[in-house]
């Protein structure tokens, strides 16, 4: 190299740093420039919600390096609080405001890097300017929402945009200690992946006491001093605090005035060079357009593992080394809570815009040995093209192993790997880490059982247009216990191991429609009824999939929920005796099916065993509570981690039950009638019981369930059948008739004048009074999944739970109503 070259850098972060290095690296001699606006380099952007969480607890572990170790290790010439406020082209110099100083300043390049990355975007909105209000980009920005917390002490922050940053920070939030509403335009979270994938998403977020709030936004906001009033598209909402994370925008104002070309987003156009079209001006990171390593369209991907290898190339470029970028699959990762999802290249919204020709399928496995303890299963779902078995895209949602199995899947794709070449990966494996058959290899060995024509699949999307005529057979191969637990309208059951032997049972003329819980006993089921003469289509994803996109899924309540009076021993843990333990593995099975096993294990143990039984059953936990309590056995502590619940139960004895200090005067309304005089009834009933200071729990089922709806509309996804249902059923009290003399409503009208005249509380009055009194509203979580009925459409306050917990009620109470 000749002359030694001057290389000016603006932005000293991700892409900026980056460059520098490279650039030292390669050429000892030149004289490198970074110019950055802010007072900190080469900082952890993607810590920054962590800190403001308690996770990351040290200032200074945000904070990479500082301008002078950097510049002793790199002999960069770093100036920070130094913004580039223009670029000259032609006379090769850009100038600088000094904020230290005030004053601008002329700079002359040989080359040029942008790095200026990507601003958050603030709509604009009525209110945005509120110094309650919040983006988050840099470090300032971190300390500006930690001290608003450690000052005001906000209770309630709403998080406008349900993407990665937005997600980070409602749970990091909620670690905090605030009440976290989501609010996001789709019906979903996480554009990334699909609604399908990003139901268990939701899930994992309610469960955690995170309010979601989708297919709704903020249209203007109101500071009132100590709070703020949110208008919504529907609605209004109070938060203390509001984070605006829509997204971001390349921040390319300079370069746009320079000449440089840019794409109708603001992001600039680069070869794959990183050179822009004006010579000798680089740009990389989040301020540039890229090119869709799958597709081969232009795009917008900000994300640091892009940008860092950005900086790389254009060093390297600068330098005089031919390196090219190829391109960005958005690979990304994001913990939610306990949940890890993770993408990898296109997602099918992206594969039906373009019109490829793909198909899907839904996996579902264990992260490591079944038989080796603490195996967790993750949701696999990868698109593939369909003449071919290239995999297009991949995500996962699971827990333990999610991570490493998305990196195989992203290596996979950038070798333009087809579903075959997965099924020959060969993987690390042993119990604790996997299994001999990878989740990866299994999602290929699936997608090849497909192309080549073992099996064929149906989609959940599909099974609310198949037809119930009789014209195919729709049929459900798990045992019957899991089949009573819950299964799609329809279907009948058939257990796969009897199934050989009722071939009988099927005819030859209908195709046959296949579930199972996940998809494999179904795909076993469908190899035995093709080499049968079947015509048959599985399931992909199976029961599981389908329930966690339409099924009601009641929220599992932390270890601070069991009522410590009630339900829980008076004896200290440690003071206890303890016989023997049990370990009782009833993972995978749903309500009732973890109760049914336990009560087995409590009969057969003896008096001071103790009994742990893990459990993914969202629903167990509340049972368990009024279990344990009318067993009179004692519930020693329960937890909830990645998933699985682990509750321990020490056998009490008979006596205990006896011994029990629990008044047995307490009121059981089963309210299973939606009829107005009924409600009115029960409602007049519980009240006067609650007056009397007894405890009072009304357990609403089938059509009783109408009387807890809210009477607007709720944006919930629901199958066709469930759509109808929910048309067809009354929303809400107000709308509900009388069971005799309705006469098309005037009927409900009159008893509703008559209560008004003679000063007797309307329904609505009633219930309101109930709740205040305390009784306890308790929706059927197995009606509400019969009837599509889901938890945002119910009022609030009502707490779901199965059978097992109204009849600890009723063992409570000296009087149980059916109504
Ligand atoms: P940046 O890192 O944003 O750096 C640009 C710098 O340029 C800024 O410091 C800015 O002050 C400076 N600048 C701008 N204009 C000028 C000017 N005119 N003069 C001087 N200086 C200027 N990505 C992931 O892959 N995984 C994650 O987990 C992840 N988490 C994130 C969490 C948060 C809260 C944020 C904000 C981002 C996260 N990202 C994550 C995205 C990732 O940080 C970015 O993709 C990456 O930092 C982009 O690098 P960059 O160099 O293009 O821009």
């Amino acid at each position: 190299m000749g002359k030694e070259q001057k290389v000016l850098i603006i932005g000293g972060v991700a892409g900026g740093a980056t460059a520098a290095a490279r650039l030292r690296r390669l050429d000892e001699k030149a004289d490198i420039i970074m110019f950055e606006r802010g007072e900190y380099i080469s900082f952890a952007n993607c810590g920054l919600p962590y800190y403001i969480g308690g996770e990351i607890k040290e200032k200074s572990a945000l904070t990479l390096q500082t301008p002078e170790s950097f510049h002793a290790r790199f002999h960069v010439d770093v100036r920070v609080k130094n913004e580039v406020i223009a670029i000259e082209p032609k006379m090769k110099q850009i100038t600088v405001l000094d904020h230290n100083t005030g004053l601008t300043y002329e700079e002359s390049y040989d080359k040029l890097v942008l790095s200026m990355g990507a601003e958050a975007i603030k709509p604009n909105i009525e209110g945005i300017h509120s110094d309650k209000v919040f983006t988050l980009r840099s470090i300032p920005d971190t300390y500006r929402i930690k001290e608003y917390i450690e000052q005001k002490k906000p209770c309630t922050v709403t998080i406008v945009g349900g993407g990665f940053i937005g997600i980070e920070m409602a749970e990091n939030l909620q670690q905090a200690g605030l009440a976290v509403t989501v609010i996001d335009l789709a019906d979903q979270v996480l554009a990334p992946i699909d609604y399908d994938m990003a139901s268990d998403v939701h899930r994992q977020m309610e469960s955690k006491g995170v309010n979601l709030m989708l297919g709704n936004s903020v249209r203007s906001i109101t500071d009132l001093g100590n709070t703020l009033k949110l208008a919504l598209n529907s609605g209004e909402l109070y938060a203390d605090m509001l984070i605006m994370a829509i997204g971001v925008r390349p921040e390319t104002k300079i370069a746009r005035e320079a000449g440089i070309a840019v794409n109708e987003r603001g992001a600039i156009l680069v070869n794959e060079h990183m050179l822009t079209n004006i010579q000798d001006i680089y740009a990389v990171g989040d301020a540039v357009a890229i090119t869709d390593f799958i597709t081969g369209d232009q795009g917008y991907v900000a994300l640091a593992g892009p940008a860092n290898k950005q900086g790389r190339i254009a060093a390297d470029n600068i330098c005089g080394l031919d390196s090219s970028y190829t391109g960005t699959q958005g690979s990304a990762i994001l913990k939610v809570f306990d949940l890890t999802v993770a993408s990898t290249g296109i997602n099918e919204k992206t594969a039906k815009k373009l019109g490829l020709n793909y198909d899907k399928s839904f996996t579902y496995s264990a992260n490591h040995a079944g038989y080796y303890p603490g195996a967790v299963n993750m949701s696999v779902k990868t698109i593939f093209e369909k003449t071919t078995g290239k995999i297009l895209g991949v995500q996962i949602v699971g827990f333990d192993g999610s991570d490493k199995r998305c990196d195989v899947f992203a290596t996979a794709i950038r070798a333009g790997m087809t579903a075959y070449d997965l099924t020959r990966l060969e993987l690390c494996y042993a119990p604790p880490f996997s299994s001999a058959k990878d989740p990866v290899n299994m999602a290929g060995y699936v997608i090849e059982n497909l192309l080549t024509g073992k099996v064929k699949n149906f989609h959940w999307h599909d099974v609310g247009n198949l037809p119930r005529d009789g014209s195919v057979t729709l049929l459900d191969v798990r045992t019957d216990i899991e089949y009573e637990n819950g299964h799609m309208e329809g279907f009948v059951n058939i257990p796969l191991d009897d199934l050989r032997n009722r071939l009988e049972e099927l005819s030859r003329s209908k195709p046959i429609y296949l579930t199972c819980q996940v998809g494999l006993r179904g795909y076993i089921a469908a190899r035995i009824l093709s080499q049968n003469g079947f015509d048959t289509y599985n399931l992909s994803g199976g029961y599981r999939l389908y329930h966690s996109i339409f099924g009601t899924h009641p929220p599992v309540p932390s270890v601070k929920g069991f009522n410590a009076d009630t339900q829980r021993a008076d004896e200290p843990k440690s003071e206890l005796r303890i016989n023997k333990t049990i370990q009782l593995d009833a993972c995978g099975l749903q309500c009732p099916g973890p109760i049914v096993k336990l009560s087995k294990a409590l009969r057969e143990a003896s008096e001071g065993d103790l009994i742990e039984i893990s459990t993914t059953d969202p629903a167990f936990a509340s049972d368990l509570e009024g279990f344990c309590r009318r067993t009179g056995n004692i519930l020693l502590d329960s937890s909830s981690n990645k998933g699985i619940s682990i509750a321990q139960i020490r056998k009490g004895s008979k006596l205990a039950v006896t011994d029990t200090s629990v008044a047995k005067d307490g009121k059981n309304i089963i309210v299973f009638s939606g009829d107005l005089d009924k409600a009115i009834a029960s409602f007049i009933i519980a009240n006067a019981a609650a007056a009397m200071g007894r405890k009072v729990s009304m357990f609403f089922t089938f059509w009783g369930l109408n009387i807890l709806r809210k009477p607007e509309k709720v944006n919930v996804k629901k199958n066709f059948i469930s759509t109808m249902f929910g048309m067809m059923m009354p929303r809400g009290s107000r709308n509900l008739t009388l069971s005799k003399m309705n006469m098309g409503g005037i009927g409900a009208k009159m008893i509703r004048y008559v209560m008004k005249s003679k000063n007797i509380a309307s329904l609505e009055d009633l219930i309101k009074m109930a709740q205040a009194n305390g009784v306890e509203l308790i929706a059927c979580s197995m009606s509400m999944d019969v009837m599509g009925i889901q938890i945002e459409e119910l009022m609030d306050g009502v707490k779901i739970s199965g059978a097992a917990a109204m009849l600890a009620n009723a063992e409570e109470s000296d009087m149980s109503l059916f109504i």
